[in-house]
């Protein structure tokens, strides 16, 4: 009786994000109750394996205790306070300190926000920023990607490259240019290989370097593996490529570590993982396991010290967040981070990396799979109406709602985006816990065929 009017009052009070709210009012909530470890439960005790981890983010389980233990050492130290006009926190400085040892070599500062959307609305104000304290005023305009995801606030939701995130919403309503997806299986040409992909990506990038003029592009921001849009690995030569042009031409990188920062793909950072080295970093997420909301922008020293110049002939660098460096959230993060690397998370990710990429690999021969792919931790399986012509299901995200479902009732917590099934789940995974992931996941495959024919 509890969980019926828990459900009514949700159907009657709230409003979801990523929801079909008409369906929503129709079929209800999924109410989780628990969870401990890689597991949840709904409020009538159903288990369910994370296997995305909440929402690709929590790294060390749902049962840390020592976070809980962190969270509530701190609240009753100092549970707020703010870092507005020189005011300062040990928790705030500490985790700094924690992220620049951490994070690539040029990469010395951090600025704190409670969110990856928020982190990159920060870093279009702080290169807008610097760009106008240089007198470079027109180097504004920033070059992402068809499916690249990036936050949904209007200047985040504008870099993020998913119709979904525009249409209706009067977005982007910054300047920015879409490139094509770096995704071989889906934006390959016919007869094209995969190193003319790339090289036909990089020659797009420098074509439109060349029409905008490269004294107006501000930054490329990019996923190093673009993860909400679908789990797509960039080609071979992707990322060297696009550091080599934009160090040509005077662009900024960034890459967006929202998912795939601490590990997720198996090296600290995904940056690492394909060979390129931004000025800037976005971390968030796996921060603090998302056990409270933080994230981080991470950027190198020449980019402060025109900001602090500018800052000084303007009195002010006019911008930040009531929470920014949030006592509890740093201090949490600062507990999490301790807990990666005393339990080796990172490590744990690129041991196991192995038997999930070759458990998630073991459905691409099923007849509703077109493509099975990942890197490290995180995996997906894009299901298609034909297999021999690419032909995507009509209409789309038909079949992958239709295995959401099937998941839940076998024990398995995926998302799906439209026909994809992405997979992320909490790096603490064991062996046999990747074996029971891709168990739930056979039993969802072996059932969605005659489900979808119903
Ligand atoms: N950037 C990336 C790569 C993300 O995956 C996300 C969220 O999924 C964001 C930014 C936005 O983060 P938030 O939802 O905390 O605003």
């Amino acid at each position: 009786a509890l969980s019926n009017s828990l459900a009514a009052t949700d159907i009657a009070s709230t409003m979801h994000p990523y929801t079909n709210l008409r369906q929503h009012e129709a079929t209800g909530p999924l109410i989780i109750a628990r969870g401990d470890g890689v597991r949840v439960y709904d409020d009538r005790g159903k288990e369910y394996i994370e296997g995305l981890a909440g929402l690709w983010s929590v790294a060390v389980g749902f049962s840390e205790k020592r976070l809980a233990d962190a969270a509530y050492k701190q609240m009753l130290q100092l549970p707020y306070y703010h870092t507005f006009s020189s005011k300062s926190h040990e928790p705030s400085i500490r985790l700094a300190e924690k992220l620049v040892e951490m994070t690539p070599e040029p990469l010395t500062r951090a600025f704190f926000t409670s969110s990856g959307s928020e982190a990159n609305d920060t870093i279009v104000k702080m290169i807008w920023f610097m760009n106008n304290g240089l007198g470079r005023p027109q180097k504004k305009k920033f070059i992402s990607r068809v499916k690249g995801y990036h936050g949904i606030t209007v200047a985040s939701g504008s870099l993020t490259g998913l119709p979904g995130n525009h249409r209706d919403f009067d977005l982007p309503a910054i300047p920015v240019h879409h490139l094509t997806c770096p995704h071989f299986y889906r934006f390959g040409q016919e007869g094209e290989d995969e190193a003319a992909f790339t090289a036909r990506l990089l020659a797009e990038l420098e074509a439109v370097i060349e029409a905008e003029g490269a004294d107006t592009i501000a930054a490329f921001i990019g996923e190093p593996l673009m993860a909400a849009g679908g789990v797509l690995p960039p080609p071979a030569g992707y990322w060297e490529g696009v550091e080599r042009i934009c160090r040509a031409n005077d662009i900024l990188i960034i890459s967006d570590e929202v998912i795939c920062g601490f590990g997720r793909l198996g090296t600290p950072f995904g940056c690492q993982k394909y060979n390129f080295t931004p000025d800037i970093i976005t971390l968030s997420k796996q921060i603090t396991s998302s056990y409270m909301p933080l994230a981080a922008v991470m950027f190198s020293e020449p980019i402060y010290q025109a900001i602090a110049d500018n800052s000084a002939k303007l009195n002010n660098f006019g911008h930040g967040f009531t929470a920014s460096g949030h006592p509890v959230a740093t201090a949490v993060a600062l507990e999490n981070l301790a807990i990666i690397e005393e339990k080796d998370l990172m490590g744990n990710a690129a041991r196991l990396e192995e038997k999930f990429q070759a458990g998630i690999r073991s459905f691409a021969d099923h007849p509703l799979v077109g493509e099975a792919r990942g890197a490290g931790l995180i995996g997906a399986l894009e299901l298609v109406a034909d297999k021999a012509t690419k032909r995507p299901f009509d209409p789309v995200g038909r079949a992958g709602a239709v295995a959401n479902r099937i998941g839940h009732e076998e024990g398995l917590i995926f998302r799906s985006i439209g026909d994809q099934l992405a997979l992320c789940p909490p790096m603490i995974v064991t062996e046999d816990d990747v074996a029971e992931i891709m168990a739930r996941l056979g039993r969802t495959m072996d059932r969605l065929p005659a489900a979808l024919a119903a």
